[in-house]
């Protein structure tokens, strides 16, 4: 067994995410959890609200709101919609609490110890109408490298580009729209990451195993010069700098100051796990403020690998690594790493602990400088992350899905979306109505991970969408069944057959299912998650192929023996397909699973698949009651693109 800490971007508090969020990091975060899961390792999935920062801040206050208040009710609602999207955090945390403030003060202490922090005094944009400093997001103008006019103070949305206020042309309050900005000084705590240079390079050098899009990002940056970051801010809401910080730079108004969003947003991750472990009763113990079960994921006992526990990509290329290279660099501290099975199924010693993070391509950056660095510059022995898997662009027709536009398809309105309504109720459910498909939200997960834009852009269209989950979940997946259990049932009853003939047919299929199972399972390690689910949609076509190859339905006639056998076989297919769809569609295949009285929720392990195809001989088996994937009608797809505004002229699929 090993140990799989997981974590995927954490979102802004303020707002209701769009499905472009949720495939760009927490969607493939929580479909590779469940895989490990269930492969039998120990996962800490985590994820929480960012709750800090200017945006909020300014929402807060436009809605007369308490800060503090705002970010509950947001909090709130965003958990309720990643739980009703099946998402499997071990814990999903808040970046505002205590147990996050206590961590960020300790790293900058720590930080401030080593000597990688200085006090700098600045010239910042002052709003004479505003009576403030405007920081970050308080101000907008045009980015300098791309023209876009409406680029905010700490980042061009347009061109991703990392920008500080006084870089903005034409700059702007965004609280009052005052263009009567001048500039005043303010100090502010440094973190000189630029000394931290060496290390990074050396760190990200060894990371030959990560994709190609987080390690270019990586390299790009280290290679522009890191520069030193101002890591506090002129606002209320944050976590506060410590007095005994400001007392030791003789700096008193730093006391007034919070954090940069930025510094303490990453340090979430590990505040989470002890928001968990606080629930469970436990305590920091020592100096740092981290209990024992968190400590041993982000403070694992094991030397600090040189390299790290990746699997080589099945498909080679570019984006992967040979075989051989894998196991060199595996064989350094997994003893058994000569074959490649060990390497796809590392069996740790139950300690070291693999980090991989998920994330937008926007946000690699932090993930690869400043947060190693804040962790690297503690000195302490703090995980850094293993693999790092980003994302690209899901669009909306080719466009740009936007939150800050409206553009696209919010999470609670796909959720809220009824498939099954006619002309004359209506196409989204009132919020918080119970959805007449309780497995809809796979609908969902199985079709964005199928579009999942892990190279380039990819787009979303309500025809493909439609297309999509009609032929894989509704005519291979879900026909498949129906047909099996309807006509063992006709035949046979409520009983799961003996399998008295046996023979060349059956060896056959269990070849084929163990080479596209290894195949399915060594793409999932590897995170290449659209072709591990073309591997997953070719092994339900195998349950069809064999029943048009068999055909039961003419063997009834003069051989019930041998139909028997191919019926209980095909229903033996049905559990083992929803154990290896549940990544990807949990609530359908927990459907499916219980129809056959099937318990076993582990991936069948290679050599094991014969016994998965006869071990349910002589249980019982239940017909669905339903339809288990109704189709997408071409009416509910047309009532879609008006509700959700599709661009005209785009009946055909880009
Ligand atoms: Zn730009």
């Amino acid at each position: 067994m090993s140990r799989y800490l997981i974590t995927s971007a954490i979102p802004y508090v303020n707002g209701v995410k769009h499905l472009g969020n949720l495939v760009g990091s927490m969607l493939p975060a929580d479909v590779y959890a469940r895989f490990r899961r269930a492969q039998g390792h120990e996962v800490m999935y985590l994820c929480g609200t960012d709750d800090h920062g200017t945006p909020v801040e300014i929402a807060s206050q436009k809605e007369g709101t308490p800060t503090a208040e705002f970010v509950k009710h947001w909090h709130a609602f965003q958990a309720n919609i990643y739980k009703n999207f099946g998402l499997s955090f071990d814990h999903f945390g808040s970046s505002s609490n205590p147990q996050n403030h206590a961590l960020t003060q300790h790293l900058a202490r720590k930080l401030m110890e080593n000597n990688l922090l200085e006090v700098r005094t600045e010239e910042m944009l002052y709003s004479e109408a505003d009576k403030r400093f405007l920081p970050d997001r308080y101000v907008e103008g045009t980015c300098p490298h791309c023209a876009y006019d409406k680029a905010r103070g700490d980042q061009c949305e347009n061109c991703g580009r990392v920008l500080d206020p006084t870089d903005l042309l034409t700059p702007r309050s965004a609280i009052s729209g005052s263009t009567a900005l001048e500039l005043r000084k303010t100090s502010h705590l440094y973190f000189k990451q630029s000394q931290l240079v060496p290390t990074l390079q050396a760190w990200i050098d060894k990371q030959t195993h990560w994709p190609d899009m987080s390690r270019g990002i990586a390299k790009k940056w280290l290679q522009e010069g890191l520069q030193d970051r101002g890591i506090t801010r002129d606002i209320q809401w944050g976590v506060p700098v410590p007095k005994d910080i400001a007392d030791h730079f003789n700096a008193p108004d730093l006391a007034n100051k919070v954090f940069y969003v930025w510094f303490d947003a990453p340090i979430a991750y590990i505040a989470a796990a002890e928001e968990l472990a606080n629930l469970n009763g436990e305590t920091p113990q020592g100096d740092i403020p981290l209990s024992p079960t968190p400590k041993s994921w982000w403070m694992p006992d094991e030397p600090q690998l040189t390299s790290s526990p990746s699997e080589p990509s099945p498909s080679g290329g570019e984006n992967g690594i040979s075989q051989e290279r894998a196991a060199q660099r595996t064989s350094s501290y997994v003893s058994s790493a000569d074959s490649r099975k060990d390497i796809l199924h590392p069996e740790g010693d139950g300690t070291s602990v693999t980090y991989t993070q998920f994330m937008g391509k926007d946000n690699v950056y932090f993930h690869t400088m400043s947060f190693p660095a804040t962790l690297f510059g503690s000195g302490e022995n703090w995980k850094q992350v293993t693999t790092l898997k980003s994302f690209s662009w899901l669009t909306y027709y080719g466009g740009k899905f936007s939150t800050s536009q409206g553009v696209g398809i919010f999470t609670d309105a796909a959720l809220r979306l009824n498939p099954l309504s006619t002309e004359d109720s209506p196409l989204l459910l009132e919020e918080g109505a119970p959805h007449p498909l309780p497995n809809w939200a796979d609908y969902w997960r199985y079709y964005l991970m199928a579009r999942a834009p892990e190279n380039d852009d990819s787009a979303f269209t309500w025809e493909d969408f439609a297309q999509t989950v009609n032929k894989d979940l509704a005519n291979v997946l879900g026909n498949f069944i129906n047909r099996t259990l309807q006509l063992t049932h006709k035949n046979f009853g409520d009983t799961i057959p003996a399998q008295p003939t046996w023979g060349v047919a059956e060896e056959a299929l269990v070849g084929k299912l163990t080479t596209l199972i290894a195949s399915y399972t060594a793409h999932m390690g590897a995170m290449e998650f659209r072709k591990s689910q073309e591997k997953l949609r070719e092994i339900w076509t195998l349950g069809n192929e064999y029943l048009a190859e068999q055909e039961p339905w003419k063997v009834i006639k003069e051989d019930k023996e041998r139909a028997a056998t191919i019926l209980s076989v095909a229903i033996h297919l049905i559990p083992l397909f929803a154990r290896l769809a549940s990544p990807f569609i949990p609530e359908s295949s927990k459907l499916i699973a219980a129809l056959t009285s099937s318990e076993d929720k582990a991936l069948p392990k290679e050599g094991k698949i014969k016994e998965a195809l006869q071990n349910l001989q002589n249980k019982t088996f239940t017909l669905p009651t339903g339809v288990l994937f109704p189709q997408l009608s071409d009416d509910i797809i047309a009532r879609c693109k008006v509700e959700f505004k599709a661009p005209p002229d785009s009946a055909k699929s880009p």
